[in-house]
């Protein structure tokens, strides 16, 4: 990015954006490289103004949640890491159907809503990323996901249209949907949840969190799950047979606590990580003949 882009850039924004701006500080894996320039948005005004500028310059766009899902390469991000804030982590509580801004930190939405007595995420309970993040992954358990709760997207599209995408045209399946296809930018969801309880609610979001403490290594910076479960199996099952826990490369570890999880002991580079994973990859399929599919994304550019 030139100089005066950057400058134009900053005009275009009320908080100051960050150029070279390391990626670590912004991945809850705390790996990663520069950003060339990271951009908070405060408006949808704002939004679609950094989004227009990208589009005429050609300058490439990573949305950013909470960098939950991400291993970001050592060499950085080349163009604009864009994040949401502001009027875009909004959510409006009117009536049964809430709608909620892309970049809404979900423990927080979660807890709102119960509060208010609706029910139905709590399949997301412990999941620590954003709206628009769990959209695109169709974050939740192996059995239930965000995506069932959605009945409309608002997106500004690859060519900065802000359009409203409807339930019938949503795709969402284990770990996946069809949004970044349909969207640049999430923008905003729609949910419909149904009533209960608070207490209740809150009760099943406890135990759900006290069985993540018991069985995953969330005091540690890792990514969440490295793999998809296969078919008719676990990931973690099958890398944990195959003699994973507790495998190093410099300070990235397979967790000793679930073996589908890479944390980093302290100095971790994403290339540790990313030779770790490979090493997983390959000796599971060696050990059992399945190749498993990466769940994290991988973003960025090698050293
Ligand atoms: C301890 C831990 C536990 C986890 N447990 C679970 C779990 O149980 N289930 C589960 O599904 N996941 C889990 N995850 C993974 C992760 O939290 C989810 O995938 C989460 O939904 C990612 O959201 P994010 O905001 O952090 O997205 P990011 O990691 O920042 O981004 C992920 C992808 O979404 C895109 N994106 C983000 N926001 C937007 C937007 N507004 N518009 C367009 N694109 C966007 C990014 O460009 C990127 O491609 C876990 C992670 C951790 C660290």
């Amino acid at each position: 990015m030139t100089e005066q882009e950057r400058k134009a850039l900053a005009k275009l924004v009320t908080e100051p954006p960050k150029f070279n701006e390391p990626m670590r500080h912004h991945t809850t894996l705390r790996v990663g490289g520069p950003a060339d320039a990271l951009v908070t948005v405060h408006t949808l005004d704002e939004l679609q103004k950094v989004v227009q500028f990208a589009l005429e310059r050609g300058l490439p766009i990573l949305v950013l949640g909470e960098g939950s899902n991400l291993i970001v390469k050592d060499g950085g991000i080349r163009g604009i890491v864009l994040r949401l804030s502001g009027e875009l982590t909004r959510i409006n509580f009117d009536t049964q159907e809430i709608e909620v801004g892309g970049g809404t930190y979900l423990p927080h939405l979660l807890v709102k809503a119960a509060q208010r007595g609706l029910s139905g995420l709590e399949c997301c309970t412990g999941v620590p990323g954003t709206v628009g993040g769990a959209l695109i992954s169709n974050a939740g358990t192996a059995e239930e996901f965000i995506g069932g709760k959605v009945t409309r997207v608002t997106v500004l599209t690859h060519e900065g249209i802000l359009r409203t995408v409807e339930k019938d045209e949503l795709r969402f399946s284990y770990r996946s949907s069809n949004l970044k296809e349909l969207g640049l930018v999430i923008v905003s969801a729609v949910f419909n949840l149904s009533r209960d309880e608070p207490k209740a609610i809150m009760e099943r979001i406890h135990r759900r969190w006290r069985y993540r403490w018991e069985t995953q290594p969330v005091n540690m910076p890792c990514a969440g799950c490295i793999f998809k479960n296969p078919p008719g199996d676990r990931a973690g099952r099958l890398l944990d047979a195959a003699g994973l826990k507790g495998v190093r490369i410099g300070d990235a570890q397979v967790s000793t606590v679930h073996a589908n999880f890479i944390v980093n002991l302290g100095n971790a580079k994403a290339k540790d990580v990313l030779a770790l994973a490979e090493l997983m990859r390959e000796t599971v399929k060696a050990k059992f003949g399945i190749t498993l599919e990466y769940e994290v994304q991988i973003v960025g550019e090698d050293e």
